[in-house]
């Protein structure tokens, strides 16, 4: 018996492996490089969205992305520029989102930025010098305090204020915290001159927010901070363009995107916090169905959380408020 448990066991890890592959193979061909306004670009088709600040000076990154997709993103990257890699902002702690922050640390002026510029007269090895990699010190705190399934994170630089801001290719670069909205170490990154803000996981068009609440998360804290970046967006004429806003996952958008979806969040919060006003418990909740005008819209056609997970934790964060 032990032994057709090992040869399933094989054939269930070869399986996975050969789904791995497959699902590296199919990001590296939907990856683009799309230029989002001015100095920003946005790497679109992996499991998350980069954003990178494209200057005369240096690579500014928002989130890092597999590291199996790194030498095909430098590769797109390096089409458009030569420059070393002097930032990395991590926007929250999740696997998905930090996966590669140990290989760009090496991309800086010093170090291994030659890999991918083979005809370049950059040393190849030695030190990692000048790659900032700065995160919310939330991000460290739950790293190392709260349980998590990340093996390993390269975090150099941590701020605790509300915003922590530098200029980097002659544009101010503004970190904002925005407490308790996906989770309590979100950053946002607002490109000043550029007019883009890259917002991580608090905005996710077609997908409904995960509000992490084990990472102190909560719904009260992600409408606030959809609020906070309605407050940065300066719409366009006709209310078309003007800033733009590089989501964690989904496409490109506007004001009008994030008004869409905050309205969502908001509406839908008002349902069940009215819901459990009138003593109705989750069950209750659940049963009267009330994300049905958007499920179609946000309910995980395009993967991300349930209609019933969202629900979920919307409830379990204002009972958490209440008690
Ligand atoms: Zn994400």
């Amino acid at each position: 018996m032990k032994k057709i448990n090992n040869i399933i066991n094989g054939i269930m890890t070869l399986l996975f492996s050969m789904s791995l592959i497959q699902s590296v193979n199919a990001q590296e061909e939907n990856l683009s490089l799309l230029h989002v306004q001015d100095q920003v670009y946005m790497l679109y088709g992996a499991d998350v969205n980069i954003t990178v600040q494209i200057g005369e000076n240096s690579l500014v990154f928002v989130d890092s992305p597999d590291p199996a997709i790194i030498p095909a993103m430098m590769a797109m990257i390096r089409e458009v520029s030569d420059r070393p890699v002097h930032y990395l902002i991590t926007t929250h702690l999740d696997p998905l989102h930090v996966a590669g922050n140990e290989i760009i640390e090496t991309l800086g002026d010093n170090s291994g930025v030659g890999i991918f510029r083979p005809d370049s007269s950059v040393a190849v090895g030695g030190a990692s010098a000048g790659v900032t990699i700065l995160s919310h010190e939330n991000v460290l705190n739950r790293f190392y305090l709260t349980e998590n399934d990340i093996p390993s994170l390269t975090i150099t630089n941590t701020y605790y204020s509300k915003k922590k801001d530098f200029f980097e290719n002659d544009e101010a670069i503004i970190v904002y915290h925005m407490p308790n909205a996906h989770t309590d170490g979100d950053s946002i990154v607002y490109f000043r001159n550029s007019d883009v803000i890259s917002t991580g996981d608090i905005f996710t068009p077609g997908l409904y927010p995960d509000i992490d609440l084990e990472l102190g998360g909560s719904i009260n804290g992600l409408i606030d901070a959809l609020n906070f970046i309605l407050d940065l967006i300066v719409p366009g004429p006709f209310a078309e363009g003007g800033t733009y806003v590089v989501p964690g996952h989904g496409r490109i958008g506007d004001e009008i995107d994030v008004v869409e979806y905050r309205n969502m969040v908001y509406i839908v919060r008002n349902r069940i916090k009215n819901l459990m006003e009138n003593g109705a418990n989750l069950e209750d909740v659940l049963a009267s169905d009330p994300t049905f005008d958007y499920d179609t819209e946000y309910g995980g056609v395009r993967g991300g959380p349930s209609n019933i997970e969202f629900i979920r934790s919307v409830y379990l964060s204002l009972q958490r408020d209440m008690e």
